[in-house]
């Protein structure tokens, strides 16, 4: 990877270059710090581009840390998938860390808290808390409970630790302040009691530490310099700087946000693209209609090419919402020069040569790939039936129609040209074949007398059959999640599906389809890019999965 395939500069690469510059750092250490709840999406490659990019383009490191401190939604799957995902992207991180590895730490960092007087047992029901804790506008009550002794604030969290109070019947409190303009700042919750195993320390542990203070932490013990988040932390930053600065921690992270990315049709949040897996709308995480890594991946998207769509979104706070196009056309734009092409035929049509003379049919030569030799090559010969697309023949042509119809010529794809001279019916009315005849002395030229403007895929009747399944928009509206009602209420985005999105049929294809392992990209000519599907592929039934069209066709309709 080159410095070249990462964002232009932007405000983050400002503050890093300053910071170098200064002498503040003689090295930066980035994370990428997914909690393991569910598989990551393209939101998360934007994080994943921005972090592992900024230590690449300034040597210095980046680390995957799991911050896993809700254990009834972790897994280690998803860990699992997480990895996967990086790696994939084509990132190798520094150090991977999770940060219940740190319980023992966080939990001693705690003890220094309540021995200095800054932390207290609360015993505040949760509506009790909510009441206590304020508005935006209105300064919150202090807790009656604020004002312990730290010896009793000791002793209770030690017993909260050794299992001695009911779930939820406890928890140690930040002493910070009550009337502050930042919500975050009121005494902030910093561990509850909660008994439920965890994906790594098991029933070691019946308190858990909180997201804002086990994060903070976590960079600090790692030395992050820079540690990079999404805008709605923003406003935890004061929490964040508050934390470092008043444990002895072993280093001190600052916190800088930019805006979440967003893509129309889509729906780039966890917890609702779990429930359409778990409500069974896909096939899984992994569907090639997610926005996830693994079912991008699955779809036939390409590393380089979410990397070329992660710098072109770019970096910055100001909203951050992206049409598919965007996406879709970075991925063409790498698949244009790494895929080879090959002809398939989707909904075939049958066509019989009537005049087809063997010694007068003349097979060509054609490589994979027009630009790249190494692709290597294969002979394309017409048979006396071959097969052409439906879309490809009109009995009544609408006006500019290119292809072919009745008493019309049209050329095959590195082949000869031939003429339709009558469409063959059944007793319904639908087609069932044409009868045509070639025109010998068209293979790699023109006629003199006449020009043939039209070009159309084709394959020999020998072609193997091969699964494909066309993909459209997992979502009827640009954004899903964001309908109201009349009732003003957001409508549930379930109801947005596109009941279209997915149609599998059978179809044609060269046989070199049957020698290919799973995840092989390829264009079929004229109908968009295809994969080998990575798991439902064989030699036996060659399965592809359409990645995009050639053309952006969604904006047409
Ligand atoms: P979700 O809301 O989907 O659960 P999250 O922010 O809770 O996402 P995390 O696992 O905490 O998910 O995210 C890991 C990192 O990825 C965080 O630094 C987060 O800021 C970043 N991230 C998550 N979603 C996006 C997004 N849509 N755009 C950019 N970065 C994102
Ligand atoms: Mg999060």
């Amino acid at each position: 990877m080159t410095n070249e395939e990462f964002a232009d500069n932007h405000f983050i690469r400002t503050i890093i270059e300053e910071d170098l510059k200064n002498g503040k750092y003689q090295s930066i250490i980035t994370r990428f710090p997914p909690e393991p709840n569910g598989y990551l999406h393209i939101g998360h490659a934007k994080s994943i581009c921005l972090n592992f990019g900024l230590a690449h383009i300034y040597g210095g490191r980046c680390n995957l840390r799991f911050d896993d401190t809700n254990p009834e939604k972790e897994s280690d799957e998803y860990v699992r998938s997480i990895k996967e995902d990086v790696a994939w992207l084509g990132f190798q991180w520094h150090e991977e860390h999770f940060a219940s590895d740190y319980f023992d730490m966080l939990y001693q960092f705690a003890e220094d808290l309540i021995n200095a007087g800054k932390a207290y047992v609360d015993e505040l029901t949760a509506d009790e808390m909510r009441d206590y804790r304020g508005t935006l506008t209105l300064a919150g009550k202090e807790s009656p409970y604020r004002n312990r002794e730290v010896a009793e604030n000791l002793d209770l969290f030690r017993r909260m630790k050794s299992g001695e109070f009911p779930d939820g019947s406890k928890t140690l409190r930040l002493k910070i302040d009550m009337a502050s303009g930042n919500l975050n700042l009121r005494d902030p919750v910093i561990y509850r009691i909660r008994r439920v195993s965890h994906h790594r320390t098991g029933d070691k542990w019946c308190i858990y530490p909180m997201y804002d203070y086990t994060h903070a932490l976590s960079d600090a013990i790692e030395h992050i310099t820079h540690s990079i988040c999404t805008l709605e932390f923003e406003a935890h930053r004061p929490l964040y700087d508050w934390v470092v600065e008043n444990v002895a921690a072993p280093s001190r992270p600052h916190q800088y946000e930019f805006s979440r990315l967003e893509l129309l049709y889509s729906i780039t949040s966890k917890r609702k693209l779990n429930q359409l897996v778990t409500q069974k709308f896909v096939s899984g995480w992994d569907d090639p209609r997610m926005p996830t890594i693994s079912g991008m991946r699955r779809r036939g998207y390409t590393p380089a090419g979410l990397r070329l769509f992660a710098k072109r979104v770019g970096v910055s706070k100001s909203e951050n919402v992206v049409d598919m196009e965007l996406l879709e056309g970075a991925i063409r734009e790498d698949l244009q020069a790494t895929a080879p092409r090959l002809m398939a035929v989707l909904k075939p049509l049958r066509v019989e040569i009537t005049n087809f003379q063997d010694g007068e049919i003349q097979g060509k030569t054609v490589p994979f790939h027009p630009e790249n030799a190494e692709f290597g090559e294969r002979e394309l010969k017409l048979s006396p039936t071959i097969y052409i697309e439906q879309d490809d023949f009109e009995e009544i042509p609408p006006k500019g129609f290119k292809r072919l119809t009745v008493g019309g010529e049209v050329r095959l794809r590195h082949s000869y040209i031939i003429k339709c001279n009558e469409v063959v019916k059944d007793e319904n009315g639908n087609i069932i074949k044409l009868l045509c005849t070639v025109d010998f002395d068209t293979l790699g030229k023109n006629p003199e007398d006449r020009k043939v403007k039209g070009v159309i895929h084709w394959l020999p009747e020998t072609a193997p059959q091969a699964t494909v399944r066309l993909y459209d928009r997992l979502f009827t509206v640009e954004r899903p999640d964001a309908v109201r009602g009349e009732d003003g209420e957001y409508r549930d985005f379930i109801e947005f599906l596109n009941p279209n999105s997915i149609e599998e049929i059978t179809a044609l294809i060269e046989p070199i389809a049957q020698t290919l392992p799973p995840e092989s990209h390829w264009q079929f000519e004229r109908l968009g890019y295809f994969v080998t599907d990575r798991y439902d592929h064989s030699a036996n039934n060659p399965t592809f999965n359409r990645t995009v069209t050639l053309r952006d066709t969604w904006q047409k309709k």
